[in-house]
This record gives C-alpha cells, sequence and structure tokens, in this order.
C-alpha cells in the first residue's frame, strides 16, 4: 500500500488485544487495518485449556478463544495484513510503519505486539512444552492438582505463581539462581510461611527430563557444583517476559523494555497507544487485554476527533 493511503488507526498485533482494539475502531467507525506477523491469536491461541476467561463456565481451548475473537473483528469488517513491522517514525502529523510488505500511514497507532515468556533454553523445554512445562499457573496449574511441581525463578511472578501453585499441588519446590529472592518482601514471607513450598538456592535447571510428560529435572547447585534429579510432574518457568518492542527503537518511553502508558493507554508520543502484553502492567491475563484494549481504542477515536476539532 503506498503510503498516501492513510488510515485512522492501525493495531500491531493480532492477539487478543490487537483484535479487541481493532473491533472497538470499527465500531467507532475508524478505518482501522489490523497488521500480524504470523497467524492471529498470539499466546492465546497456544494455551492448552483457558479457565479463568468469563462467559465460558466449561472453559475454552486457547486456539478456540482465539478465533472465536478474531472472527468477531473480522465480522466487523476489520482487515487483515499478514506483515512483519520493523519501524515506526513520525509523518508530519501522522506515523508511518515500515513494515516487510511495504510502508503504511496513520493517524494513530495502537501497539499490541504482546510479549513471550522468557525460556530457560535448555535441553527438553521445548519438546515438553505443553506436556508438563508451562509459562503460567494461572492457565495451567490446575491440571497439576495434588501433584509435585517446581516453579522457576526469583521475581514477584515466581513467588505468586508458587503460592497460587501450593493450593493446588501437593508439593512445590521453588528454584532460584542465586541465595536471595529478588520478589517483594511481603511474597516472599507468604511463600517461606507455606509448608508444601520448599526453596531450592542457588541452582539452576539444566535438563528437563521426560518421555512425552514431564518427569524429573536435572539441577546444578551453583555453590556446591553438585549435579542432582529431582522427580515431578510439572514445571512452571517464571523468569520474566520479553517484550515486542525491538522495533520501536528510542521513540516511546520503556520501562524494562514494556511500554509506558497512562490510565487512558496513551504513549508518551501523541497518537500512539498501547494494549496488553506489551504494555507495562502488573497483570498480564486475556481480561486486562481486553480491558486495555477497549480502553485503547477509545483514546484513539477521542484523538481523531479532538484533532479534526
Ligand atoms: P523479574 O522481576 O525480572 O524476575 C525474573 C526472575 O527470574 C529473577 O529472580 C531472575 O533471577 C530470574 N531469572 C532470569 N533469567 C533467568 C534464567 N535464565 N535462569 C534462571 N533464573 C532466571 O520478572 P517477573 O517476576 O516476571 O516480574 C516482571 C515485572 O512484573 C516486575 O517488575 C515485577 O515486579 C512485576 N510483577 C509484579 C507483581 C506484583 O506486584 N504482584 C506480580 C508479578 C510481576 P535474578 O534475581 O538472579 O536476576
Amino acid at each position: 500500500m503506498p503510503a498516501t493511503e492513510r488510515r485512522d488507526s492501525i493495531v500491531v498485533g493480532g492477539g487478543v488485544a490487537g483484535c479487541t482494539a481493532a473491533l472497538y475502531a470499527k465500531r467507532y467507525n475508524l478505518d482501522v487495518l489490523l497488521l500480524e506477523k504470523t497467524a492471529p491469536g498470539g499466546q492465546t491461541a497456544t494455551a492448552s485449556g483457558i479457565e479463568n476467561y468469563p462467559g465460558f463456565p466449561d472453559g475454552i481451548s486457547g486456539p478456540e478463544l482465539a478465533e472465536r475473537i478474531h472472527q468477531q473483528a473480522e465480522n466487523h469488517g476489520v482487515p487483515l495484513q499478514l506483515a512483519e513491522v520493523t519501524g515506526l517514525e513520525a509523518h508530519g502529523d501522522d506515523w508511518l510503519l515500515h513494515t516487510t510488505q511495504g510502508d503504511y500511514v496513520a493517524a494513530t497507532i495502537i501497539i499490541a505486539a504482546g510479549a513471550h515468556p522468557r525460556s530457560l533454553e535448555v535441553p527438553g523445554e521445548e519438546e515438553l512444552r505443553g506436556a508438563g512445562v508451562s509459562y503460567c499457573a494461572t492457565c495451567d496449574g490446575f491440571f497439576f492438582k495434588g501433584e509435585t511441581v517446581a516453579v522457576v525463578g526469583g521475581g514477584d511472578a515466581a513467588i505468586e505463581e508458587a503460592l497460587y501453585l501450593s493450593q493446588l499441588a501437593a508439593q512445590v519446590y521453588l528454584i532460584h539462581r542465586r541465595d536471595e529472592l529478588r520478589a517483594q518482601p511481603y511474597l516472599q514471607q507468604q511463600a517461606f510461611a507455606q509448608p508444601n513450598i520448599q526453596l531450592i538456592w542457588d541452582s539452576v535447571v539444566t535438563r528437563i527430563i521426560g518421555d512425552g510428560q514431564v518427569q524429573a529435572l536435572e539441577l546444578h547447585n551453583k555453590l556446591s557444583g553438585e549435579d542432582s534429579r529431582l522427580e515431578l510432574q510439572g514445571v512452571f518457568v517464571a523468569i520474566g517476559y520479553v517484550p515486542a518492542t525491538g522495533w520501536l527503537g528510542e521513540l516511546l518511553e520503556l520501562r524494562d523494555g514494556f511500554v509506558v502508558t497512562d490510565q487512558l493507554m496513551r504513549t508518551n508520543q501523541a497518537g500512539i497507544f498501547a494494549a496488553g502484553d506489551v504494555r507495562d502492567t502488573p497483570v498480564r491475563q486475556i481480561t486486562t487485554a481486553v480491558g486495555d484494549a477497549t480502553i485503547a481504542a477509545y483514546s484513539a477515536y477521542r484523538y481523531i476527533i479532538e484533532r479534526q476539532g
């Protein structure tokens, strides 16, 4: 598309946040385009079962929920373009997006490019993903009722995951690479007080073992140099998230790589908004992505109306 064909709004990312933002933009009668790198659905499309999204009392599979949300946007007339966004810059009062399919111009940009959980990058992790290896206790914890699981990490997320899992699993091991947790003290105290959470300090996972399903972890103690084996059924990796913001360069204010917004999802650049997991936010759930996206589309609409006077 030539740069002169200007849209009201372009949404970057076709996950739940992106599809919802585009749907709402359409309902505000904006000329909106949805850009997605691979296929719509985002992280939701990879979740095995979703039991905490309201309206589905018996749960719903991730791919089905993702497909339904994208279908809803499509039914509203949201066009989808498969393209990877590589850069963003000012273009007069508008914004110019560089993509693998050419340049696009829009009055407003809604960034919903998401984030993916950081992986351990150890043998067995990729093969056993979804077969005992998980990156979300809220999503998958229920499948480990009465079992033995481990959480890897020492930040707020790891402690929250361990506390959540301690209500479901029989035994939770918290494996941290140092002798001190990074998490906030009040979370640490809760974890230390929980009888079925056991800390394994100064240790890293070197291998995830299993034949079709996780059976054990291979651990390496960094202080003693000893290697050991821990038998369990599930491992939850909570070592931070990697946001998809590399293509933004220095344009926006970021915190730890995530886009900083105000409560109206406005970034520090007029006309650019952010929603969902790419945003600097304490909670990354489908429910919060949907809420962010609704507000981002509203703010984009208000921005266009106010600019028109
Ligand atoms: P985080 O704070 O970056 O913590 C990541 C943890 O994983 C750290 O303990 C780190 O160890 C460890 N780690 C990193 N790479 C590792 C590797 N390759 N192998 C083993 N361990 C590794 O990430 P987060 O816990 O996801 O939290 C992200 C942000 O969200 C933080 O700002 C956090 O405060 C916020 N958050 C807040 C809440 C809340 O307020 N309730 C809940 C969740 C998240 P080191 O400590 O040794 O670096």
